[in-house]
């Protein structure tokens, strides 16, 4: 049965729809996997089932895992003919790190920092380690550096994982990560393990960072680091159309970091039209850091998350008032970029409402020209009015151009406009938000924009190949570089349908 009449005729558990729209393969259609009351003895006989963390859609049956904690490990790992998948925190939508039926390699266990160089201000550590961990071992063995990036919403997402996507985090004026990274260690398909750098195998180097795994094991990663500096926060409401003026005199003053997070509540007349900007300003050493001040509790979070949900014009209030509270707070430029993540609250909203059907958050990113951020926003608003999208959260971000890796989604200077979907996983649901998502992806090309590849794969093919014309080389190289497959995914299976060679 085709995929789309296998959609409408509606037959599908919601496990299985979320198996089939996310790649978990027919295989995993075969029978319900929930609630299997002899699932350890099938694991053991037929693999193991796997999921991303956040939206929980791209559930996977792997042959087994393997979490190597050194580089002997690793090999022994890569041993076996066919390919592999490689994970690190699990937070991609796609189906990146999973593969059906092929053994993953899960890269956290390779998590040691290497060496700290305080004088060329870099650090070298294993690919498998988290940001937690990375920030923590600056802190004790070079305190007076700082990572420059990483994402924000999350923090157990590893070096590999943030190369592999490209990530950015809250940077005024940054590049995406691949401006922070002077090499990188690959172990290849056939050539072994290759320094890559921008004057060493430098393909390869484009090519891996943003390469979704499929170029190699990332082993170690040299990350240049900067001052650790205090940053002031600084808080104002503000409409859609003063946050580009802003920005700009924001930069100008000498601010690092910022971003906007949007109102949510679609029966306001300024949903998506106004929100809080919150930008972080260098201040002097001796300034009193407020880490622990006036912090929302994880109780709080939890509150502010189901009311997002349920309750959205309270939620956006109460979480305005907290950041306004929060202006001229102190922290560190590390610290500030990490989060309280609320792991599996969606299951907790789920069981306390009696929801029957499993929901969770689904992210997408869409990238508009700076100065056509009102009209693209006015227009998402239109589409999330029109359709009624359920947005939990939003965020609009800042980044500057990437001109170094193979697959860029900074083509240009954009303004990065994040939605969080309140999504259910029953056959219906899935294909709103799929169909939500498409919407918002026309929106942004129709503008000159763009959309990442990082969360889910439901772009259209026409939607990918304008947003990345590239993707026939892409996969092109893929087979230069490994043409027996020996990384695999279900993401690269879904474009090598999508784009056959
Ligand atoms: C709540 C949340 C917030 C997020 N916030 C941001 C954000 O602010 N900015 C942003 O840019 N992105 C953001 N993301 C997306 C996220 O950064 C990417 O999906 C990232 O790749 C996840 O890293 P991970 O360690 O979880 O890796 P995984 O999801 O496990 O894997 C991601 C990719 O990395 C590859 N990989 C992992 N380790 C290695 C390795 N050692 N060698 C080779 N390949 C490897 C995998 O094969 C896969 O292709 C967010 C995601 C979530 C769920």
């Amino acid at each position: 049965m085709k995929r789309r009449q296998f959609l409408r005729a509606g037959l599908m558990s919601a496990a299985g729809a979320a198996a089939l729209l996310s790649g978990g393969g027919l295989g995993a259609l075969a029978r319900p996997l929930e609630n299997d009351p002899d699932m350890a003895r099938r694991e053991a006989a037929e693999g193991v089932v796997v999921n991303d963390v956040h939206g929980q859609i791209s559930r996977t049956r792997v042959a087994y895992i393997r979490t190597p904690s050194d580089t002997a490990a690793l090999e022994k790992a890569l041993e076996p003919g066919g390919g592999v998948a490689l994970s690190g925190g699990r937070h991609a939508m796609g189906g990146q790190q999973f593969a059906a039926g092929r053994p993953l390699i899960d890269m956290r266990a390779m998590d040691k920092v290497i060496r700290i160089d305080r004088a060329a201000r870099t650090v070298t550590a294993e690919a498998g380690i988290t940001w937690p961990a990375l920030i923590a071992a600056l802190n004790r063995d070079a305190p007076e550096l700082s990572i420059i990036q990483k994402q924000t919403g999350a923090d157990d997402l590893t070096l590999g994982g943030a190369l592999s996507a490209n990530i950015h985090g809250r940077g005024l004026v940054m590049a995406p990560i691949i401006g922070d990274v002077e090499s990188f260690t690959l172990r290849t398909a056939s050539d072994g393990v290759v320094t890559c750098s921008r004057s060493e195998n430098s393909e390869l180097f484009a090519l891996a960072i943003g390469g979704y795994g499929l170029f190699g094991v990332i082993q170690t990663v040299t990350l240049r680091l900067m001052p650790r500096r205090k940053l002031r926060r600084e808080v104002q409401m503000l409409r859609i159309d003063a946050l580009m003026p802003m920005v700009e005199q924001r930069i100008a003053e000498g601010c690092w970091y910022g971003d906007f997070q949007y109102k949510t509540d679609p029966t306001a007349e300024d949903f998506m039209r106004t929100g809080v900007f919150c930008c972080y300003r260098p201040v002097e050493d001796h300034a009193i850091l407020s880490e622990t001040a006036r912090n929302l509790s994880l109780e709080d979070w939890q509150s502010l998350y189901d009311l997002a949900h349920d309750d959205k014009k309270t939620a956006f209030e109460k979480y305005s008032a907290y950041y306004l509270a929060s202006h001229g707070n102190v922290y560190w430029s590390d610290s500030h970029q990490t989060s309280t993540y609320l792991k599996d609250q969606n299951v907790k909203y789920d069981t306390e409402r009696k929801n029957t059907a499993k929901s969770s958050l689904v992210i997408s990113e869409i990238y508009a020209e700076r100065e056509k951020l009102t009209e693209v926003m006015e227009a998402c608003r239109a589409a999330a009015l029109r359709r009624g999208m359920n947005i939990v959260y939003g965020t609009v971000r800042f980044i500057e151009q990437d001109t170094e890796s193979f697959l860029p989604w900074a083509r240009k200077k954009y303004a990065c406009i994040i939605f969080n979907l309140h999504v259910r996983h029953t056959v219906p649901g899935l294909a709103k938000a799929q169909e939500d998502f498409r919407t918002l992806f026309d929106i942004a090309l129709d503008h000159g924009g763009s959309f990442y590849l990082t969360y889910h794969r439901w772009a259209r093919k026409e939607q990918v190949l304008s947003a990345y014309p590239q993707m026939h080389e892409f996969l092109a190289l893929k087979r230069k570089y490994d043409p027996y497959d020996k990384f695999v995914s279900d993401w690269y299976a879904h474009y090598r349908e999508m784009f056959p060679i």
